[in-house]
């Protein structure tokens, strides 16, 4: 089936008693029980499927798993708490009966950098940053360090460069690593990194697939292999997602397909536009044929599907400029996360990278006229109209 398909269907429609909801009601009870004492016995030796203690499983949590390891192509999934509960969950997982050493890309979400340097570093893990993007360093990296784990985001935040996730596979797989793919930026309708030979698949739910601005979560999508590894730490630390939430995620990613195809289009849209635009400087967006990762974008994913970010800077602008630019929009939501069915823009420098040096930030491309936007459902025209109206108002 097809991933819209498997979107409305996989996981929904179990049957309960004599009647089938149509879809997967909020189970809110903590814990279960059978007639029989065997029964209950054998759910807790996991010999049979079945629920017993919320933290273990929960019947609406379990329907999310199946509905995105479905879209992933996985063969389980694991919902957690948040998407940094989830990237925490498949480090651990990788690394526990493995050499304790991650090569991770450079450019991470904020909170991955600080789970790999202040939790697991200090916990005895090494931890060596190498750009996945210069493929003889990447290479070299993991054939000095040997890491148990390689761990890289498909598209990274805010420059947008699109990890060649293919040879990054085959290098790590040649080295004996897993690999662990935070693909929350691309999501399933992008690029599916299990089928092309990933470990372990990640995405923060509070993003595209979720999509409605709602609902933190994280899940983590894998093999059968992991399971019983990964379910003993999860059960154990109990970083799990709870049902409201579960119910919540299910519901936006039914229609994430839509949304993201959508957001793609208008991203294309809007990324055009700003780059004709004489105020605007520079446009970073993988669907750019300038882009440094155009090649790669266009090798992994479907044509016209780039992703639905685009970051941009304004001509000659610093702080308080950009700030009267966020300022004179009267649509487009100036606030944190992405992925939600409306436009938002984020001044990197302000949030994500606040605690960097400006000097590390220039190094990194960040300068104090760098925004990002998340480009939302609405109508593109009406996107653009705004843009263009805010970089009128706040001009010179
Ligand atoms: C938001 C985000 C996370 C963290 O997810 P939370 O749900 O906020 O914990 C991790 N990775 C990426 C790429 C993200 O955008």
């Amino acid at each position: 089936m097809k991933l819209d398909t498997l979107a409305v269907h996989a996981g929904d429609r179990k049957k309960a008693g004599n009647w089938v909801p149509v879809t997967t009601p909020i189970y809110s009870a903590s814990s279960y029980f059978y007639p029989e004492m065997d029964t209950l016995d054998r759910v807790f030796g996991g010999e049979i499927p079945g629920q017993n203690y919320s933290r273990y499983n929960n019947p609406t949590t379990n329907a999310l798993e199946e509905q995105v390891a479905a879209l992933e192509k996985g063969e389980w999934a694991i919902a957690c708490a948040s998407g940094m509960a989830a990237l925490h969950l498949a480090l651990a997982g990788a690394l526990a009966d493995r050499r304790r050493s991650v090569v991770a890309g450079p450019v991470l979400y904020g909170a991955t950098i600080r789970l790999l340097t202040e939790i697991l570093e200090p916990s005895g893990v090494a931890v060596h940053f190498a750009d996945p993007n210069d493929p003889a360093a990447f290479e070299a990296a993991v054939q000095e360090h040997k890491p148990g784990c390689v761990l890289v985001e498909t598209i990274t935040n805010p420059m947008l460069r699109v990890a060649p996730l293919d040879t990054v596979i085959e290098v790590a797989r040649r080295h004996g690593a897993l690999v662990a793919v935070d693909s929350t930026f691309a999501t399933p309708l992008l690029v599916r990194p299990l089928e092309l030979g990933a470990d372990m698949v990640v995405h923060s739910l509070t993003k595209y697939l979720g999509g409605h601005g709602d609902v933190l979560g994280g899940i983590l999508v894998t093999r059968e292999e992991f399971r019983q590894t990964l379910q003993s730490i999860s059960r154990t630390i109990g970083g799990v997602l709870g049902p409201f939430e579960a119910y919540l995620a299910m519901r936006g990613v039914k229609t994430f397909a839509l949304r993201m195809a959508r957001q793609c289009s208008n991203a294309c849209r809007v990324a055009a536009w700003l780059a004709a635009h004489p105020r605007i400087d520079r446009v970073h967006f993988p669907g750019d044929p300038r882009h440094p990762d155009a090649a790669i974008a266009r090798r992994l994913f479907p044509q016209g599907l780039y992703g639905a970010m685009v970051s941009f800077e304004v001509k000659g602008a610093g702080k308080e400029q950009v700030f009267r630019l966020v300022d004179s929009l009267k649509m487009i939501v100036p606030a944190t996360s992405l992925g939600d069915v409306h436009s938002m823009v984020l001044y990197p420098p302000m949030s994500s990278h606040r605690d960097l040096a400006p000097k590390h930030r220039q190094r990194m491309g960040i300068g104090d006229n760098f925004l990002r936007l998340s480009v939302g459902i609405e109508a593109p025209e009406d996107i653009i109209e705004d843009l263009d109206q805010a970089l009128e108002k706040s001009g010179s």
